[in-house]
């Protein structure tokens, strides 16, 4: 670990001279400066671990000093020096975020118990949030997405970076999974530095453009580097950022691989009903063509015999069957994905026969439909037989989540260069966390007759094309589902 550091300013060097002996004998790394603007220029390249400021300085003060101080580093732990018999300023200092006070002259036993103090309580903070990111990951049950998110959001909070990220190794290629914190910008030179640790495996600070510094650590699971965990500061770090970041990685590890078995485990599962499912499908696909024919011939033959309410019932039978057989169909479909059959496709044609066709699938009281297809698309290469599968799914699941009404926008659009992108939205009811968690897991349905498999259909054929779906959802506002395809075949 390396020595914890801090800065003293005072404009009377003697008082340097000494704090600078006494702090040295503690073993800290001691930086003077005799000015507010000496100690604002420190300030601005590195964090310290604690600050000791003078009260009385000319022509700004100590306490403007701390409030300036605190507006880059919140948490760095201030004493504030005051002279002999100024009780009350010193009081004054603490009600405004001083961690505590010293008086001139010093009595040494006063100053290491106080500074010492100051250190280990900013040490206590920051485990203080990282027990509580540790917590809050473990306890969520959520998508490895969420578990990252969680991950690099703590990981900014505990250790003041501007952003961190978190980068997985995905077939040789370092994906940025997850990012947060307030620096912007392109994350390429951190993916650099990603690369570099993994490389290192072991936690390691990399200098960038124009002075910034990156820390990453790699992110072990299962003997290997799976990726690493970023952050990035404009300002040298402090003695605890790397160790702490080499913890938060660990922890970010252990969360990485119990989502990625619960995953493995959710999916094994599910393909194995899967797998069930569709034989049990492929079972009843024969006996119900028979059926399909009897009922057929039925109808047929009370239409002639002048018997409407036989012939009506007889229609019924063949309108159930048709269902159960676009069931099956469905069914047997999900358990082996057809290889795709690629070909140009003009996009917009495609989105308005499918919404001829939902529309005249639901009854659709009172529902307005908005058409907003770019008429500049480049044709798509894509199986449109399967991709209707996916539009028709979003939209009949849009107009039923409508039953009140609403309004239904479907859009097209070129979205980034080489992709587009397909948005069909509604003015319903939105999702439950419930809901948005497990839509798209096999037979899961909040409908009554639903199947339960139009959504995990749509996913299964979006990702065979090389593309993604991104829900957003809202309780008491709307869902929008977009697709985004490649125009080209990856
Ligand atoms: P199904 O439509 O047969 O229920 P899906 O896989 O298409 O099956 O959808 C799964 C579930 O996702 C639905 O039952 C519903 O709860 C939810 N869902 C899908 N689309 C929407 C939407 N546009 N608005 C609200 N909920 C939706
Ligand atoms: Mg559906």
């Amino acid at each position: 670990m390396r020595t914890a550091r801090a800065l003293v300013v005072d404009d009377d060097p003697d008082i340097l001279a000494v704090l600078q002996m006494r702090l040295e004998s503690m073993g800290l790394d001691v930086s003077l400066a005799g000015s507010h603007h000496e100690a604002v220029r420190l300030l601005a390249a590195r964090g310290f671990d604690v600050a000791l400021f003078d009260l009385r300085m000319e022509p700004v003060n100590g306490l403007k000093l701390m409030e300036d101080a605190h507006a880059q580093h919140p948490r760095m732990p201030v004493l504030i020096m005051t002279a002999h018999g100024t009780i009350d300023n010193a009081v004054e200092a603490v009600r405004q975020g001083a961690f505590d006070y010293l008086t001139k002259p010093f009595v040494p036993e006063e100053l290491r118990g106080k500074v010492g103090r100051a250190l280990s309580e900013r040490r206590w903070a920051r485990d203080r949030t990282l027990l509580r990111a540790v917590g809050e990951t473990l306890g969520s049950s959520g998508t490895m997405d969420r578990i990252l998110d969680t991950i690099a959001q703590a990981t900014v909070e505990a250790t003041e970076a501007e952003r961190a990220a978190v980068f997985l190794l995905e077939g040789g290629r370092l994906v940025p999974m997850a990012s947060a914190g307030l620096g912007g910008g392109s994350l390429d030179e951190l993916a650099e530095a990603a690369r570099a640790v993994i490389d290192k495996k072991m936690p390691a600070m990399v200098s960038g453009q124009e002075g910034r510094m990156m820390l990453g650590a790699p992110l072990f699971v299962g003997g290997g580097a799976a990726g690493a965990l970023m952050v990035e500061t404009p300002i040298e770090p402090t003695a605890e950022d790397l160790e702490l970041l080499a913890l938060f990685s660990s922890q970010a590890a252990v969360a990485l691989k119990n989502a990625r078995e619960l995953e493995r485990l959710r999916s094994g599962a599910l393909a194995a009903l899967g797998r069930m499912a569709a034989q049990v499908a492929h079972e009843l696909r024969n006996p119900l063509g028979g059926l399909k024919l009897f009922a057929e011939y039925l109808e047929h033959r009370l239409d002639q015999a002048a018997d409407p309410e036989g012939a009506d019932v007889a229609r019924k039978i063949n309108r159930e069957i048709d269902h159960m057989t676009e069931l099956v169909r469905e069914i047997t479909q999900f358990g082996r994905p057809s290889a795709l059959r690629r070909g140009l496709t003009t996009l917009n044609g495609l989105l308005e026969s499918c919404l001829v066709l939902a529309q005249a699938r639901v009854k659709d009281a009172g529902i307005m439909v908005v058409q907003e297809l770019d008429p500049s698309l480049p044709p798509v290469s894509l199986d449109h037989r399967e991709m209707r599968k996916v539009f028709l799914n979003l939209l009949v699941n849009a107009f039923e989540a409508m039953q009140g009404g609403g309004t239904l926008t479907l859009r097209s659009r070129l979205a980034e260069p080489g992709w587009v992108e397909v948005s069909v939205e509604d003015t319903g009811p939105g999702m439950s966390e419930e809901t948005r968690a497990r839509m798209f897991d096999l037979f899961f349905t909040t409908k009554e007759t639903g199947t339960g498999l139009g959504m995990p259909i749509a996913r299964s054929v979006v990702e065979q094309h090389g593309g993604r779906l991104e829900v957003r959802s809202q309780v008491g506002r709307g869902t929008q589902i977009r697709a985004l395809l490649p125009v080209e075949a990856p």
